[in-house]
């Protein structure tokens, strides 16, 4: 992914800047992802937050429990409803960005799925991303996890 990149909702309310690389890439299959996006799976990059912002609009926040007891916040356009990105309150230095809000999605490829335990059975394509049945090993995050820790 380039440096700098944009992106913003479906009715154009909320714009977004971000800036450096993603640390990983992701698709998550958690029934919570399903739900909030209507469809089997989120393409999502984790990205640092230092490097984004809000250029316009003040987007609306939903708070619930993640699998691994965290909270973690979805955030999302109140007049249209796109979802834009995540966050993890034990990790704020990082926003799971659902890629697909991004002005130019097509770079976007995954390092693993994830949630593979509630995929749908109609969605198994790409065979050779790495999978995993929830989180990856030593990581806990639904859709913000890291290569790093
Ligand atoms: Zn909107
Ligand atoms: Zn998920």
């Amino acid at each position: 992914m380039p440096d700098a990149r944009t992106g913003g909702c479906l009715c154009g309310a909320i714009r977004y800047e971000t800036v450096g690389a993603p640390v990983f890439t992701l698709r998550c299959h958690c029934r919570d992802c399903q739900r909030h996006s209507g469809a089997a799976h989120v393409p999502a990059a984790r990205v640092p937050s230092a490097g984004f912002r809000i250029c316009q609009g003040t987007p609306k926040r939903y708070v619930t429990k993640a699998d691994s007891g965290n909270d973690i916040v979805r955030v999302f356009c109140g007049d249209c409803g796109t979802p834009l990105y995540v966050q993890v309150g034990t990790r704020p230095d990082l926003i799971g960005l659902r890629v697909c809000t991004l002005d130019d999605p097509s770079w976007f490829k995954p390092d693993a799925d994830i949630f593979m335990k509630s995929a749908q059975p109609w969605d198994h394509d790409q065979p050779d991303v790495p999978k995993h049945e929830t989180y990856p090993p030593g990581q806990s995050y639904p859709i913000a996890l890291s290569r790093k820790q």
